[in-house]
């Protein structure tokens, strides 16, 4: 009877493997499929300047809308877009969607103002030998200035090769491009390279931004990433900034940037759109002339 139960139960055990391992290869083929099926959007998060309390700009954030399961997490499809290698084509699209909707708000709001979008790199893209001339390739065929674009790479992306990854990002800083590093402190990066790296910003992750307020630990490290990044001559951008008080904290601490949902979730382009013509109404009022980054009002 003991074994008769356990082999029962072996499969069930078994069924229930097989059924992931089936969902999983469902999920490899639907995202094969869904950049042709425009299933894929960019939502976007506003960055602010946590002393002028303006807008600097935005993150860029994939949404996959799925046709049967509805909204996929990007936690969820984007490490195994990296597995099967689908993230290079998938990213590809992201970086031009991207370029071609800073490009329209520029036009729409007839002046070249200096918002900057970042976007997250995978690191299959970022080793793509081709890397480098698809950016230009999407530069030149939006129109849009290197400046106005900001990349994310993780810790983990800046461990191998020092010298030729030195090379690819200064090939990126020579066009414009800016560079942060996200997601800091949760990898292992090796702080006496880190000086060498032509990065701009750090993003202090959002599990130490979580505890500000009322965990000293957390507080303690945040202070620690700001001033590593000022004494390396990078800004600081948190994330996932909440709370009033997690802000108040980050501004005495002389972090320069935040985002996080005490401004805003991110959102689609066209909500992004709305409120950026919000903003330049009230910029107009204000006899805002551009320089600098936009004013952050209602
Ligand atoms: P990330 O780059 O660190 O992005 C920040 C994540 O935190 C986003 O989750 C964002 O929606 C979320 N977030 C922002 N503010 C808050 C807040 O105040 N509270 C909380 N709880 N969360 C907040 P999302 O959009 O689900 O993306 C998750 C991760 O997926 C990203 O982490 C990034 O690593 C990856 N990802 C997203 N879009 C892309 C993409 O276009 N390309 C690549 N390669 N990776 C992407
Ligand atoms: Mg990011
Ligand atoms: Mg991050
Ligand atoms: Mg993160």
């Amino acid at each position: 009877r003991a074994k008769a139960k356990g082999k029962s139960c072996y499969e069930v055990f078994d069924k229930e493997m097989y059924a992931q391992a089936l969902a999983q290869l469902q999920l490899e083929n639907d995202m094969r499929q869904a950049l042709e099926r425009n299933e894929f959007q960019v939502y976007y998060q506003p960055i602010v300047s946590t002393q002028m309390g303006k807008i600097a700009g935005f993150e860029a954030l994939i949404r996959w809308q799925h046709p049967t399961r509805g909204f996929v997490s990007p936690a969820e499809f984007i490490p195994l877009a990296e597995e099967t290698g689908a993230i290079v084509p998938i990213g590809e699209w992201i970086l031009g969607s991207v370029c071609q909707q800073i490009k329209r708000w520029q036009e729409q709001f007839s002046f070249t103002f200096p918002l900057k979008v970042s976007v997250n790199l995978s690191a299959k893209q970022f080793r793509d030998t081709d890397f480098l001339r698809k950016i230009d390739k999407i530069l030149m065929q939006t129109g849009l200035e290197g400046g106005n674009l900001q990349l994310e790479l993780t810790e983990s992306m800046l461990m191998d090769d020092v010298e030729n990854l030195i090379g690819i990002l200064s090939q990126l800083r020579v066009r414009g491009i800016q560079l942060s590093i996200d997601d800091f402190g949760t990898g292992y990066s090796s702080l006496s390279y880190l000086h060498r790296f032509p990065v701009n910003y750090l993003k202090i992750d959002r599990s130490f931004v979580k505890g500000l307020g009322d965990n000293t630990e957390s507080l303690k490290i945040t202070e620690s990433i700001v001033a590593l990044a000022h004494n390396l001559k990078l800004a600081a951008i948190a994330e996932g900034v909440e709370t009033k008080e997690q802000l108040m904290q980050l501004r005495q601490l002389g972090c320069e940037y935040v985002q996080g949902y005490l401004f805003s979730p991110p959102v689609p382009a066209k909500a992004a759109t709305k409120w950026l013509a919000k903003l330049f109404d009230a910029a107009k009022a204000t006899n805002y002339d551009g320089s600098g980054a936009m004013p952050l009002s209602n």
